[in-house]
This record gives C-alpha cells, structure tokens and sequence, in this order.
C-alpha cells in the first residue's frame, strides 16, 4: 500500500459515519496505512470537528440522522477555512441521481459500500496529492506574482532613471536643454493664457572658461561648472529651473517675476557672484560671466525663439567686453538676421570667388621708398557691393570660414609676389605682410599649408610677412611662443599689428620674437591734434628699436603726420598720404615706374 505522505506529516483523515462499526474498520485500516484519523458519528460533529482543526480530507457518509453528508458538505464549502478540503462521499447508494447530487454540493469523489480497502486508500491518496498539488500550484502562483511586482517595481525605477537622464545633465544634475525648453514652454503658454504673466530667461557663459580647461586641465573645469551649477541654483528660488545647455553655458528659468526689474536685479545678482575667484584642487581660479536676458513677451511662439534671444543679448554682452549682462532688443535682433544672412553670403561668396587682394605700399620714411605692401582682402558683394573686411572678418573669424579664407588670400598672395618678382627686378627684396587672424594662428595645420603654399608657388620666405594681433598672442601665449618660433625657423617675419590696442604692454613683448611693430592708427591720428597726449607713440619707438624691433606707423593720412614720425625715427609708414590698398593691375604700374 503507498502512503504519499510517508515521508512527510502524516496526512490527517475525518471520517463522519454514524455506525460505530463502519467507523472502526475504516480508521483501523488508514492508521495502518500512515494517516491521522479522527471519526465522527454525526453530521452536527463531523462540521465542529472540521471547524476547530481542518483536515486534509474528509469520508463522509450521506445518510446519517441528524444532518445527512449533503447538507454537511455544502456547510463546510461556506467557511473560508474548510472549503478547500476534499471530501469523499461514502455511501451504499448506488444510483446515478445520487452522485450527481454528491458532486453538486461540493465533494470530489464517491466510493460505494461496502468498499473495498484498496479502493479507499488510493482514492483518498489522490486526493490527497490533488489537493497537494493544488495548493503547491496556488504558492507558485503567489510567488509568481511577487516576482512580476518586483520586477514592475525595479522597471519603474529604471524607467524613472532613464528619464530623469534624459532631461538632465550627468555633470552638474542640473536641468539639460530639452528640459529647460519645456518648461520654458509651459510658461509661455501661461503668457498667452493669462494678462499680465511674466517670466524671463537668462543665458550665462563663463568668459575665459576654454583658457582654464586648457591649462588646468579638464577635471577642474569640470569641478568649476559643478561649483558655477550650485552657487546659481542659490540665487534663484526653488521653483526656477536652472539649466547647463553644455560647455560653460547655463540658463535659467526665472518664472514667474513681478517685473522686468527683478530679473534685471537676479542678472546683477548672478554677475557679482561669477565676478570672483573659486578654489578648486587648491587653485584660484578666476571667472566672469557673460549675461543675456530676454523678458516673456506675447509675441513669442516658441521656447527656441526665447532662449535664442537670451542667447543673443549673451552674445553682445561678450562683444561688449565680457564680464556683463544685455538685455534682448528688437535691434539685436535686425543684427542677428544680418550676421546670419551675412554668413551665408560668405559661403556663396568663397564658392563664387568674389574675393581679391589689394595691396597697401609701405614706405620707408626717411628716404620715402617702396619697401612692400600690406595684403588686404576685398570683397565685392554681387549685390550688396563692397563689403568691408571690418564687417565680414570678424563673422568669418566666428564662424571657422576664415580658415579657408585666409587660406585663399596666402595663397593668391605668395603667387602674386613671385609673378612680380619675376616681371620687376625691383620687386625682389619687397615684403608683403600678410593678416593672420588669431582663429588662424590657432589652427593646427597653419603651418603646414604655408609650407604647401611656399613649396607650390617656389616663393622664398624672407618675402613674407605675416601680421598677427596683441590679442592672439595672449589668448594663447605657450603655443604661441611655439608657433612662432617654427615660422621664424623658416625666415618668415613677424609683424605685430595694432599695437597700442590690446593688453598693449611693452613688457612682454621681449618674450615673443617678433620683428616688426605696428602702431595703431588711432595713435597716428591724434598728430597733430591739439590737447593730444603723444607720449606714447614718443616712447614706443625708441623702446621697440631697444628691443631690436622695427616699427611701422600705419594710417599716415597728413604730411604733418609724416613728418612728426620721421622726426621720431619711425622706420615705416602706410597710409593714404601715400597710397590707399591698391588692386593688383595698379601695383604693377607702381612697379614699372619709380623703383
Ligand atoms: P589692419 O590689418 O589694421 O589693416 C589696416 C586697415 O587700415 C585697412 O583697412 C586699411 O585699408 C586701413 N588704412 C590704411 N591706411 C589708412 C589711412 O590712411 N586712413 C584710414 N582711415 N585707414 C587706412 P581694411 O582694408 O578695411 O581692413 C580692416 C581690417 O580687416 C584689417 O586691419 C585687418 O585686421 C582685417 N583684414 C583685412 N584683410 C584681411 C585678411 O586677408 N585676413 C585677415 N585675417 N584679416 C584681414
Ligand atoms: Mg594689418
Ligand atoms: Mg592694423
């Protein structure tokens, strides 16, 4: 006989039969086999029995005095803690009707009398293991369940990860530029929804931050807009959004203001505090701030429009000198629009061609001979007509096309000497000094191409010059110092232009070998002014001949200025006095001329 509980707690059995025999034989039998057996002798026993201690399984006889084993049955599947327990009918009856109404009130099986010991005992451990399984099945489940719950759980959380990921920045935590723009977003549909709604939006750019990441290396720069992120979230109250757009530019959701001047006193505000010195990895790093602000108004459309005004007060505030804060205006604006029309026109105007090189004579002044020429580029607009290099250069300058560009010029300008050299035997010796802007200089393949260019036009160096400005020189003084020496190994001068201008110190200058200086027109055009102080250009040349420099005066327009610089022992000159930058064909007939 097999027990499937052999291993375990023996099962535990209730038999309800009101004869005391039927009781006995049927107890005796499943004890042998392994089980618990209880036995009852009524219906009313058998329900007080199974309510105080649950057995596995119930036999239970149908006809009995008190409460047949329908009626017992259908009592027991109403509590909770009997209903799941199997009961197996035990009677002599033996038809069909009787069965079913058996199965009907809730029993799961029916052996008739007078049984059969075998037939009991597999029956009842079937059910057993039914039951069993039933409930191993229910705990599966359970457990299945709290796995899904779980595993919601943990996707809900990656999920929140995620999202906060993708509206933030992993630097500084702070808002990123999608999640700026949509907040920028609603407020703006407050602004078309509710009379007098206001907000602002600020854009704030660290000036200098490229030199500090370079020097001080990347980790500190990190640690600065770290330190930049938290010292504004301090400035704004929590219900504004501050946000790093990426690089060194923030912005800031100021929402809602009472008015314009709160928003200008949060722009003084976030000035004072980026005007100052944060130490990191025990350096004292300065910083400044650039700061563009644009106030709501109804007429915007979008986030973008928004913040791409704030974006251009930014850009004005830098142009103004740095360390500030601009408000938009519509002028900003009509600007704008002109730079990027500008912009375009540009390219078109590299594809098309319509750029020349003039050529500016430099004179010696004692004796008042031809020495060179300055290269100035030209640009004639199909349209618009001349367009000063003043207006284009600096957008060429921001925008990379200068690269090409000054490329273009080298070039026309290498193969214009040499063609002269080879037409004037007077030409030989002449220099032509070429403007390198500082974007220039910074370019990494500078070198080689003017190699490429010498090699291909089979020009000797000592005939070029290259003019670059006090400003390239400090914004990256290491690499300049570098540079330059890599030109002066191939006999290339160098001409500093402007000078007076910039950080203009004479006390660097001995630093960098340079040749030539060049003193800005703004000094000239003060000979000869009443109430001007010239002790500058009066100390400036006899310096620079000290530091084994000579010295160019550029913007000569006045015989009187001519002759003040030559009593100065200024060693050249350009200017109108002797000749505007002419176009090639007129320098030719300058050549053929005079020597
Ligand atoms: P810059 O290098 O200082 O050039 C001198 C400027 O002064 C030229 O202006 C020249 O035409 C002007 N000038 C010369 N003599 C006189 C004078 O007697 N009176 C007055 N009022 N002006 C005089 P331009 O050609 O308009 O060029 C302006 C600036 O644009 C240049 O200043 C230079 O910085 C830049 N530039 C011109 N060509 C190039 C180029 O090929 N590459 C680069 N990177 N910059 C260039
Ligand atoms: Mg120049
Ligand atoms: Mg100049």
């Amino acid at each position: 006989m097999i027990n499937l509980h052999a291993s375990e707690t023996p099962a535990n059995i209730l038999i309800v039969d009101d004869k005391p025999p039927n009781l006995r034989i049927l107890s005796t039998m499943l004890i042998k086999a392994g089980y618990k057996v209880r036995g009852v002798t009524s219906g009313k026993m058998a329900l007080m029995a199974a309510k105080t201690m649950p057995p596995d399984i119930i036999l239970l006889d149908i006809k009995m005095p008190d409460l047949d084993g329908y009626e017992v049955c259908q009592q027991l599947k109403q509590f909770p803690e009997t209903a799941d327990i199997p009961i197996i009918f035990l009677s002599a009856l033996q038809d069909v009707e009787d069965k079913v109404k058996a199965f009907a009130a809730g029993g799961v099986d029916y052996i008739i009398k007078p049984f059969q010991f075998e037939e009991v005992l597999a029956r009842v451990s079937t059910h057993l293991a039914l039951k069993k399984a039933r409930f191993q099945l229910q705990e599966l489940n359970e457990e299945l369940e709290k796995r899904v719950r779980e595993r919601t759980a943990d996707l809900e959380e990656v999920k929140e990860r995620l999202l906060f990921d993708a509206r933030h920045d992993t630097l500084t935590n702070l808002a990123n530029r999608s999640l700026l723009l949509e907040r920028v977003d609603l407020a703006l549909k407050r602004v078309h929804e509710e009379e007098d709604y206001l907000f602002a939006v600020t854009v704030i750019d660290l000036d200098r931050f490229k030199m500090i990441n370079d020097s001080d290396g990347h980790l500190v720069g990190d640690r600065l807009l770290v330190e930049i992120g938290r010292t504004l979230e301090t400035l704004v109250s929590p219900a504004d959004t501050v946000a790093r757009l990426g690089g060194d530019e923030f912005a800031i959701l100021l929402d809602p203001i009472d008015d314009v001047n709160e928003a200008l006193k949060i722009a003084q505000e976030i000035k004072t505090a980026l005007t100052t010195s944060f130490f990191i990895q025990e350096r004292e790093i300065f910083t400044s701030p650039s700061i563009g602000l644009t106030i709501s108004l109804p007429t915007y459309q979008s986030a973008m429009e928004i913040l791409r005004d704030a974006d251009i007060a930014m850009g004005q505030a830098k142009e103004k000198g740095r360390g500030r804060y601009e408000i938009f205006n519509q002028q900003m604006h009509a600007q704008a629009l002109k730079l990027l029309t500008l912009e375009t026109d540009l390219r078109h105007g590299i594809d098309k061609q319509e750029f020349e090189v003039y050529y500016q004579p430099i004179m010696t002044l004692n004796s008042v001979k031809l020495v060179g020429f300055e290269a100035l580029i030209r640009w004639q607009h199909p349209h618009k007509g001349f367009i000063s290099p003043a207006e284009f250069i600096p957008v060429a300058e921001n925008t990379g096309l200068i690269i090409p560009i000054g490329k273009m010029v080298l070039e026309k300008v290498c193969q214009q000497i040499q063609t002269w050299k080879q037409k004037f035997p007077q030409a030989t010796a002449l220099k032509v000094a070429v403007n390198l802007s500082s974007k220039q200089f910074n370019h990494t393949e500078l070198i080689q191409e003017i190699d490429e260019i010498l090699e291909k036009t089979g020009l000797t160096p000592n005939n070029l010059k290259l003019e670059i400005t006090e400003t390239s020189l400090i914004e990256h003084s290491l690499e300049t110092i570098k540079l330059l020496k890599q030109l002066k190994k191939r006999n290339l001068e160098i001409c500093l232009d402007d000078f007076g201008t910039g950080y203009s110190s004479l006390s660097y200058l001995h630093r960098f070998p340079v040749d030539t200086l060049k003193i800005d027109r703004s000094f000239i055009n003060c000979i000869g002014k009443p109430e001007e102080n010239l002790e500058i250009i009066q100390s400036i040349i006899p310096l620079a001949h000290n530091l084994g420099m000579e010295v160019v005066a550029e913007g000569i327009e006045t015989e009187e200025q001519f002759n003040y610089l030559q009593q100065l022992n200024c060693d050249f000159g350009q200017g109108y006095f002797f000749n505007r930058p002419l176009p090639a064909q007129e320098v030719e007939k300058l050549l053929q001329g005079d020597p």
